[in-house]
């Protein structure tokens, strides 16, 4: 990880960590044909790089037209008619208003303003971004008849004069395709690394281990020789790739333990026998990519500059790094002293205590609530400590524990019908996953 570190300059970080969030949003594509008053998805989508796109010819507009129960013959002239509009294409410059594209276009202010009295569907029209098209379809009269403007990839918005001379709006929405991939690959120097060479974007590496986060310390417990296949979709529009989907499926082996998780349908991953992969406690309070020393597990102890067991985990990580909270809790202890430096003491249930120690920033006060992964604080070098690190520690009955291995119990788990549901569901897919890695490795060996 130091390699990974090293590679990627700390304000280069905070971008990866945009973008990776911008892809999680792109990730989360409607999936099928969504309903077009799906707003919260189009507010999503605005974030995406917008394109322009070809005028979509398809099969809801065609639909829209042939299921109209009682077509009269000049309505089909209409629409026909529709077909020989003068079309042109303007592209948004920057500086660009609607007022002046209308203009441009050579319709009329009036026009404009009655189509933005649509009400909420066409108020996309008063956000453009340079670069994107408006298409304006005029009549032989030189009347706006219709107007096209893709809002993104997928979805074009599309307004309409029908025969009455009353402007409409539709969404419509071409259908992404879902394709299958898998990708596999042995850790050798970085678990990052390693996800890179197996083809992984960078949000997809996130998300993997986000999946394996309760049972595996990304930070510490990988070793050379670990190694993870994913089963995972991929979304086209018109054959053309435009974006990594779900993880369907994902197997992880790490130190000779198998992992194999598997999403369901509730958006959520479970193990084969539908265990929830989410638990109680995360295994490391801090996320892999800031810490170093992955492959060393004989650490030395910053402080003491030798090996020892001692009460707790230390994660070695540049000051200022988020120090997440291990499981949900309350803030017993958040306060100063020469040894711990900055720390904070969470309780949870069960009569589990977790500690966290040397921090440059506290974020939570004694008292608080605080839920599972919130940042409680920043990675310091308060305290008695040498260098930047966390120190963290786990008790459970108030003895120390490893907090990497402790054994807890599952977090709801699927139950009943819909447990042999997933079962059910599961067992193919994890068939497929492995006969890929046996395939791939058949592939491999000489
Ligand atoms: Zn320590």
């Amino acid at each position: 990880m130091r390699q990974l570190v090293a590679k990627i300059p700390s304000q280069h970080r905070a971008l990866i960590l945009a973008v990776s969030v911008c892809l999680a949003i792109i990730l989360l594509l409607p999936s099928e044909q969504a309903a077009a008053s799906k707003s919260t998805h189009s507010n999503s989508l605005e974030i995406g790089k917008r394109y322009s796109l070809a005028i979509p010819q398809t099969q809801q507009l065609v639909n829209e037209s042939d299921t109209d129960e009682a077509i009269e013959p000049d309505v089909i002239d209409d629409l026909a008619a529709e077909d020989n509009l003068q079309w042109s294409s303007l592209q948004v410059q920057r500086g660009d208003v609607l007022s002046s594209l209308f203009k441009k276009a050579n319709v009329s202010q009036q026009t404009m303003l009655a189509i933005l009295a649509l009400g909420d569907t066409t108020k996309t029209l008063t956000r453009l971004f340079p670069g994107e098209t408006l298409e304006f379809g005029l009549n032989e009269q030189g009347e706006l008849t219709e107007l096209r403007y893709a809002i993104n990839k997928l979805k074009t918005l599309r307004i309409s004069r029908d025969p009455q001379g009353q402007f409409m709006a539709q969404e419509l929405e071409k259908t992404v395709e879902h394709r299958q991939q898998f990708a596999s690959a042995e850790i050798k120097s970085s678990f990052w690394s390693a996800g890179i060479e197996a083809g992984l974007s960078e949000a997809q590496i996130m998300n993997l281990a986000g999946i394996f986060g309760w049972d595996i310390d990304f930070g510490l417990d990988l070793r050379a020789g670990d190694s993870f296949s994913v089963l995972y979709q991929t979304n086209y529009v018109d054959g053309d790739f435009v974006g990594y989907g779900t993880i369907i499926a994902a197997q992880f082996q790490n130190q000779g333990q198998v992992i194999q998780a598997v999403r369901h349908t509730d958006g959520n991953y479970y193990k084969p026998d539908g265990a929830s992969m989410r638990q109680a406690f995360l295994r490391a309070p801090v996320s892999f990519q800031y810490v170093s020393s992955n492959f060393n597990p004989r650490r030395l102890h910053p402080v003491l500059g030798k090996v020892r067991a001692h009460n707790g985990v230390d994660y070695v990580a540049p000051v200022g790094t988020p120090i997440m909270a291990a499981g949900d809790g309350k803030v017993t202890h958040s306060g100063y002293n020469n040894l711990n430096g900055n720390y904070v003491f969470i309780k949870h249930a069960n009569n589990i205590v977790t500690k966290y120690l040397h921090l440059s920033r506290r974020n939570v006060k004694v008292g608080d609530r605080v839920k599972q992964s919130e940042t409680i604080g920043r990675l310091g070098a308060t305290g008695r400590v040498t260098g930047a690190h966390l120190h963290y520690e786990f008790l459970l009955n108030g003895v120390h524990r490893n907090p990497r291995t402790v054994k807890l119990p599952q977090a709801n788990p699927l139950q009943g019908e819909e447990r042999d549901l997933f079962v059910a569901n599961a067992a193919p897919v994890l068939a497929e996953l492995q006969t890929k890695e046996r395939v791939l490795l058949a592939k491999i060996a000489p």
